[in-house]
């Protein structure tokens, strides 16, 4: 199979020649015309498989067709949570490379602590199309008002069992809470023990799985 056959529109065809990836990987295959379709998606895939372009494909697509974000609000589309400030600044990364042909831009920020909360407030004002998160600070930045997560539709927890061993539990029950019910969620884990197996079946709606 090619990247052709799986629905995304011509700047994102572009945009994967620019990059070299000739051939989708097993998961962009699988994954990609789901999340275009709307669909919730449970993937049991590793880093390295390409999942990121997996799940980043789409949204940008989803992005770029819903039209210019409205101006004036700390509102945020998509949000990414993920465990650490390395994984937050690698995802946003790969937000910024694959959207770089998107036109108007796509506004990617990363937010995480151990750095200043000043600039990342800075950037959020006016809100974003794609946040890529770490719980605790995004947690502190709703507190100050900095952002909103009640117009988000689209949800990505990536390395879920990693962001509940390492503690982010409450963090997490606390930001799904203030999440809208109606949106579209995918859920990312390498393993599958009891607690990421009930955040699953809480969160995901009739889910598309894609272990590979
Ligand atoms: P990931 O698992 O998403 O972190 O991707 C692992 C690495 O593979 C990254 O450096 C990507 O740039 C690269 N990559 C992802 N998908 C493809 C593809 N279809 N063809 C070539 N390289 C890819």
């Amino acid at each position: 199979s090619d990247f052709t056959q799986l629905g995304l529109i011509p700047e994102l065809l572009e945009t994967l020649k620019l990059l070299s990836y000739a051939t989708p990987t097993p998961i962009q295959s699988h994954m990609i015309p789901a999340v275009i379709a709307g669909k919730d998606v449970l993937g049991g895939a590793k880093t390295g498989s390409g999942k990121t372009a997996a799940f980043a494909l789409p949204i940008i697509q989803k992005l770029a067709k819903a039209g210019p974000r409205k101006a004036g609000s700390q509102s945020v589309s998509c949000l990414v949570l993920v465990p650490t400030r390395e994984l937050a600044q690698q995802v946003s990364d790969s937000f910024m490379r694959y959207s770089q042909l998107i036109k108007p831009n796509l506004k990617t920020l990363a937010v995480y602590g151990g750095v200043s909360t000043n600039a990342q407030m800075q950037s959020l004002r006016g809100g974003a199309d794609i946040v890529v998160a770490t719980p605790g600070r995004l947690i502190d930045l709703i507190s100050s008002n900095a952002i909103k997560l009640d117009k988000t539709q689209t949800l990505v927890l990536d390395e879920a069992d990693r962001m509940l061993s390492l503690g982010f539990t409450e963090e997490l029950n606390e930001l799904l809470a203030k999440l809208p019910k109606a949106k579209q969620t995918l859920l990312f884990s390498a393993t599958f023990p009891e607690e990421v197996r009930e955040l699953t079946s809480s969160l995901l709606n009739d889910p598309v799985e894609v272990q590979l």
